[in-house]
């Protein structure tokens, strides 16, 4: 996997990814990450990049030659277009999914706006995919193309130790994660679960597959509509709704069949 970096500020991202598992997965060369300075593309005198807003209103605005500069240059030497993600607070809500799909591509282009974001005109020309990372607004796009690089490279192959981890973790099948512990078997009084002591892997899966069940329905039942359960966990899942609403209503519902 290839990551192009468009930004007015390549120090902050490329400072950020060259940590931890991301740097080492970028030593190693499962990942490649190049930060393009929009900034070098500009013909402006003083390297502006960016002017105030037609129409008026707060704010600058980053003008369209340069990105569109950059990003043809950048096509020029790979030889090819890339798919374009454009930072932005009215883009698609990223996810796993979306981050699934992206692993896939060969090299992808983050574009990352700053300011009051950038002229329309580049974005018409060049941007693929409008990413965001949340209803919320940042000052630029480096924080959110940060995460979703660190995301997206997590499912390329041999970027983590233990592929299968990736496969375990919290979004898999729609499911949160089950708990996890780790040594002492025992903390301020608190067990770690028998179970997983035992050794019986067929039965910690099944505790772990339940336990992320539980979960999910606590705290994000939004996800379990299409959660990837077979015949028993769906029938689980109807046992701790049913325990749910007795909870709530105080009264015992009649038993399922
Ligand atoms: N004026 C823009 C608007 O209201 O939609 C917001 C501009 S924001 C201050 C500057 C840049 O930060 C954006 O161009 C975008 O690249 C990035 N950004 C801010 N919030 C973001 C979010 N939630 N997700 C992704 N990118 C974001």
């Amino acid at each position: 996997m290839n990551y192009h970096i468009l930004t007015l500020f390549p120090e902050m991202v490329l400072e950020g990814l060259n940590t931890s598992i991301i740097g080492r997965a970028s030593a190693a060369g499962k990942i490649s990450i190049e930060a393009v300075n929009i900034r070098d593309y500009t013909k402006e005198k003083h390297g502006h990049v960016d002017d105030a807003p037609y129409g008026g209103g707060a704010g600058m605005v980053m003008q369209a030659a340069p990105v569109c500069d950059a990003y043809e240059d950048l096509c020029r030497k790979l030889g090819k277009k890339p798919r374009v993600l454009y930072m932005t607070p009215q883009g698609r809500v990223f996810n796993q999914k979306i981050a699934e799909e992206l692993a896939k591509e060969e090299d992808l282009v983050f574009l990352c706006g700053h300011y009051e974001g950038i002229d329309e005109r580049a974005l018409e020309l060049i941007v693929t995919d409008f990413l965001s990372v949340g209803d919320y607004v940042l000052t630029g796009g480096e924080l959110p193309a940060m995460v979703m690089i660190d995301c997206i490279s997590r499912l390329v192959p041999g970027v983590l130790n233990n592929d299968a981890s990736a496969e375990e973790e919290s979004f898999h099948d729609n499911l949160l994660e089950y708990p996890q512990y780790t040594r002492p078997e025992e903390y301020r009084g608190m067990k770690v679960p028998e179970v997983l002591l035992s050794g019986h892997h067929k039965k910690i899966h099944e505790w772990r597959r339940q336990q992320s069940i539980r979960r999910t329905l606590e705290r994000r039942p939004d996800l379990l509509e299409d959660a990837n359960l077979d015949k028993k966990e769906r029938k689980f899942l109807e046992e701790l709704i049913r325990e749910q609403e007795e909870e709530k209503t105080g009264e015992d519902l009649p038993k399922l069949p």
